[in-house]
């Protein structure tokens, strides 16, 4: 029988088709997608990843035995799944990259900073009553650099750089005005000094946490190597992009008893005393680079801003919070975001040329790359960092005794989803898995962003429905 089409069928057909056409080739993946009979299992491994936007695929098994019968008690296989693999979340801790992995990252870089100021996370509540302080070291200057907020670079005298250039400025920047942060005269700013502190930046942090023990140690009167049988120090540090592309770094720096978190510190270790140990040891640290026919050799040291202050224990436990929130806020930051580099490594010469950032900080990596090319700086791997401007520190960097760990963090979310379920003793596992690819079509991808949205939204609601189970609002 020949189906007959009334003309009303025939434009419902046409439009059908019409439609179809202007779907992005996304939503077209999507709708492919949602045909596939596993899809349901497909989103609940994406939910699994929190709607990781970049997540890794891996294809394999693990199967738990009883030790003693070898029976097996649990067998997960990846070829019951969509596509035969399991996808696992990309971790990534910079927002421009994932959304959904980078609030996990803020979220345990909080925790773990806030474990080492209030305790939690097996550190013991005690330590709030430790001398605590939260510091700020910054980079010293390379050149003045446009500034917002007052009257820019106000000069009565005037005058001229000698490449002809004002010395002053007068203006009242924006504090997103592009100018901000960018030197009034790119040629009398120093590049290779600002590329190489950065360079140098974690090994003038390391020189200052030595000389902080010292100072303390010769203060009481002891000898610096009898300090660790008296006292222990330890930090949790993160490290910022400033608007001239200079990295500063916050850090919590506490003071324990010998042992650590369980130890009461020394009755001369107050803060003051530690507070004068940083100032003094902020002024004094200094690392000097290789020599360089073309550079010389530089004294790198802090800048003079160096901010020191206390965390009280005694009613001031939302400042403590603030804290670890504002350390956990930079580690999400990639470098692109803060407009200082890219995410991603630059492989080429000309690879400079082409990423979006403003001009002072393509200088700076122009001048990674340079000297990068100096054998006496071949350590620094110049230009392996040129996307970060020299600095390869990680992000936050924290002593061991501060608090918990990332993977401490990670292992008790991973037992929590368990659900209590215990496999431990009189049982063996054996896994093989290996790594089959990474990512998402652009359907897939557009389906893992929503769920990302309504994970985070959920969260929302919780934080909200707390807030007020809290403040009665
Ligand atoms: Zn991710
Ligand atoms: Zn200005
Ligand atoms: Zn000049």
């Amino acid at each position: 029988m020949t189906p007959e089409y009334t003309p009303a069928d025939r434009r419902a057909a046409l439009d059908r088709a019409a439609r179809l056409r202007q779907l992005t080739e996304a939503d077209r993946d999507a709708i492919r997608l949602a045909q596939d009979p596993k899809f349901p299992r497909w989103l609940e491994q994406i939910t699994a990843t929190g709607g990781c936007s970049h997540p890794i695929h891996l294809s394999g098994s693990t199967t738990t035995l009883d030790a003693s019968t070898g029976e097996i008690i649990r067998h997960y296989d990846t070829r019951d799944e969509p596509g035969e693999r399991l996808l696992v979340r990309c971790r990534n801790r910079r927002v421009t990259v994932c959304p959904a992995c980078s609030r996990l990252h803020a979220g345990d870089t909080y925790h773990l900073v806030r474990a080492g100021l209030l305790g939690g996370k097996n550190v013991p509540g005690t330590i709030r009553n430790r001398p605590r302080l939260f510091i700020t070291l910054t980079a010293p200057s390379f050149g003045p650099v446009h500034r917002a907020g007052d009257r820019c670079r106000p000069r009565r005298d005037g005058g001229t750089c000698e490449h002809g250039r004002p010395l002053g400025c007068g203006a009242i920047h924006a504090s997103d005005a592009p100018v901000v942060g960018q030197p009034l005269c790119p040629d009398c700013y120093d590049y290779t000094s600002h590329v190489l502190w950065h360079a140098h930046a974690s090994k003038l942090w390391d020189r200052f946490v030595i000389d902080v023990r010292r100072r303390l140690a010769s203060s009481v009167g002891l000898v610096q190597s009898r300090f660790a049988l008296h006292a222990r120090l330890s930090f949790a540090r993160v490290a910022e992009y400033q608007k001239r592309a200079a990295v500063h770094v916050h850090a919590v720096v506490r003071l324990d008893g010998p042992t650590g978190p369980d130890d009461e510190p020394p009755a001369w270790g107050t803060p003051d005393l530690l507070i004068d140990a940083v100032r003094a040891s902020a002024r004094r640290v200094l690392v000097h680079t290789p020599y360089s026919l073309a550079v010389g050799e530089l004294a790198l040291r802090w800048g003079a801003q160096v901010d020191a202050r206390p965390l009280h224990a005694n009613g001031d436990g939302p400042d403590d919070d603030a804290v670890a929130a504002y350390v956990a806020k930079y580690v999400t930051k990639g470098a692109s975001e803060t407009g200082a580099g890219t995410d991603h490594p630059l492989t080429t010469r000309d690879d400079i040329e082409s990423v979006p950032v403003n001009a002072h900080v393509r200088t700076l990596m122009r001048t990674c790359w340079r000297l990068g090319k100096l054998p006496e700086y071949e350590p620094l791997h110049l230009r392996t960092w040129t996307h970060t401007l020299g600095y390869r520190g990680h992000i936050l960097t924290k002593s061991r005794a501060y608090s918990t760990t990332y993977a401490a963090l990670r292992a008790d979310r991973a037992a929590h989803r368990a659900n209590g379920e215990q496999l431990g003793e009189g049982t063996v596992t054996e896994a093989t898995w290996r790594y089959i690819g990474s990512g998402y079509t652009p359907g897939a991808a557009q389906l893992a962003a929503g769920i990302a949205e309504d994970l985070a939204q959920n969260r929302e609601f919780a934080r909200e429905a707390k807030h007020e189970q809290w403040w009665g609002e």
